[in-house]
């Protein structure tokens, strides 16, 4: 099976509907959309001479043109390579070093900086939307190629927020499952509509995507190309039906920027890929109503561990409605998702340990890396490096990277516990925990806070907050105040660059 496939399903069973849209204005129907995709196949193939199995790297911004170049390398037989955007050069050359990219694609901001890369393997470079690009788009048309489902689709670079990118290798199978799984938990009922790009399509808007071309629903790209609050705002009353994935630390800013006014054609907000603070997710809830679900996954199992979907967001009378909002739900339906301890026994619920999983979506490793491969697929399931237990009725809790786990006087602190407390004081806006060495301890806790708008850090008060609210040794020992935490491109906290600056600055 051939993801293409879909695009040719929806190109001739819906092919008036609008495929894509730049902010207000659709650019191609359905069955315009499926005839670029083919002829740009053509050009893959018949110019670039590119064979099945051949690599084709996105290095671009969000764009109209970035799901019909993905579409394209299917249809081609090829497999997708794209890469988050906002990489430096040195990143750029190992992805495309790494993968042998045969061909890349750049957006025009883009285009010098890749064209300065010493790439022996990659003999195209072509900027989207230029001539060169429009010329692709005249090829004659080809039958799209056949593909297994454990051909490799898309080679996910993991975002790197620590050493260097690895290549999850995704299959058709994987992919195909991921769109089974969102339509059965995260995104349940008809009609899909609509999805709003403004997070990288490189990463959960653009796998997203996937599930909706399967449903001839409209891709929408703000005219900003970024995730813009206001925009989102004004291209929800554009959009009925309309549905977008955000990193946690969107929603908190589509919160902070709030113009107010109608948001009733909303479908659906999908949050995940970092955790969602107890209190955000209220305030959410607050202003949106019960149209939010939680995904938790990772490149290794794309946007498919657990899920915590719509209906469980409306259970607000349920007994346990807080514990649920914190936790990542449960697996979603193709998944087998576990907890272990540290020799990969599997743990009952209430004991807290690594998270495991297998199941369809589960990438077969990592391209060209069969060390890391056996280390992290050991035993036939996926160690995800992620820390949590199960409750009675199956919900995950994750506590925290393995790596974020502070240990101070040989116990363990999960940050997050003391972030979410943090974040409960009218003074903070945005927190992040890290471990800070110390001889006689071992670890020491340190917060980094975002003051709230025209408030100051007074670490007295925050420390009789923590007293009030946690157990005496988890409180921080040190408060230090920043304008803004640091963040990869996908809104996850860099906790490596908290601990480098922790370190720099004594
Ligand atoms: P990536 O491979 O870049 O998508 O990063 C995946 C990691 O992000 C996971 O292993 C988790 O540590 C974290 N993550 C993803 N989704 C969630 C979520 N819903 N809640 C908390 N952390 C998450």
């Amino acid at each position: 099976m051939n993801l293409a496939f879909q695009m040719l399903r929806s190109g001739h069973a819906h092919g008036a509907r609008p495929a894509v849209a730049l902010g207000d204005r659709v650019l191609w129907s359905y069955a315009e959309l499926m005839a670029r995709v083919a002829r740009l196949a053509g050009a893959l193939r018949e110019d670039f001479h590119l064979a099945p199995g051949d690599r084709v790297a996105i290095l671009s911004k969000n764009r109209p043109e970035y799901l019909e170049l993905v579409y394209a390398c299917w249809h081609a037989g090829l497999v997708a390579v794209p890469t988050n955007a906002k990489l430096h050069a040195s990143e750029f050359a190992h992805i495309l070093d790494d993968s042998e990219a045969r061909a890349v694609f750049t957006s025009p901001d883009l285009t010098a900086v890749v064209g300065g890369i010493d790439a022996p393997a990659c003999r195209h470079q072509v900027e989207v939307g230029s001539a060169q690009y429009a010329r692709l788009l005249e090829r004659d048309a080809i039958d799209m190629v056949p593909r297994a489902p454990d051909d490799l689709a898309w080679l996910f670079y993991t975002s790197g927020t620590t050493g260097r990118p690895k290549g999850a290798m995704l299959t058709h199978r994987n992919l195909l499952t991921m769109c089974a799984c969102y339509f059965a938990d995260v995104d349940p009922g008809a009609p899909w509509r609509a999805i709003l790009h403004a997070a990288p399509m490189s990463h959960g808007s653009g796998l997203y995507g996937l599930a909706h071309v399967a449903q001839a629903s409209c891709c929408v790209l703000p005219e900003s190309g970024g995730f813009e609050a206001r925009e989102v705002y004004r291209l929800i009353t554009r959009w009925p039906g309309l549905s977008f994935f955000a990193a946690p630390t969107m929603v908190k800013r589509l919160l902070d920027d709030d113009p107010g006014g109608d948001t009733s054609n909303l479908k659906l907000i999908m949050y995940g890929g970092g955790p969602m603070y107890v209190e955000d997710a209220l305030q959410a809830l607050d202003r949106f109503g019960p149209k939010l679900s939680q995904l938790y996954g990772q490149g290794e199992s794309p946007m498919t561990l657990t899920a915590l979907g719509p209906a469980l967001h409306a259970q607000r009378d349920h007994p346990r409605f807080m514990e649920r909002l914190g936790s990542v739900g449960i697996p979603q339906f193709a998944m087998d998702v576990r907890v272990a301890d540290a020799v990969d026994r599997l743990l009952p619920p209430g004991e807290v340990g690594e998270v495991l999983a297998r199941g369809d979506a589960v990438m077969p490793g990592y391209w060209r890396n069969a060390e890391a491969t056996a280390a992290t697929l050991r035993g036939g399931w996926l160690h995800t490096g992620d820390v949590g237990s199960f409750d009675d009725d199956g919900f995950l809790t994750l506590k925290d990277r393995s790596k974020d786990v502070i240990i101070s006087g040989g116990t363990n602190i999960y940050p997050r516990e003391v972030e979410e407390v943090l974040l409960r004081h009218p003074s903070v806006s945005e927190v992040s925990v890290i471990g800070r060495p110390h001889r006689e301890w071992g670890e020491v806790v340190v917060a980094y806070v975002v003051p709230a708008a025209g408030a100051t850090i007074d670490p007295a008060a925050l420390d009789s907050f923590c007293l009030e609210h946690m157990a005496r040794f988890k409180r921080p020992k040190h408060y230090r105040a920043l304008e803004a935490l640091p963040k990869n491109n996908y809104g996850k906290v860099l906790k490596t660059a908290l601990r480098d600056l922790d370190r720099d600055a004594g």
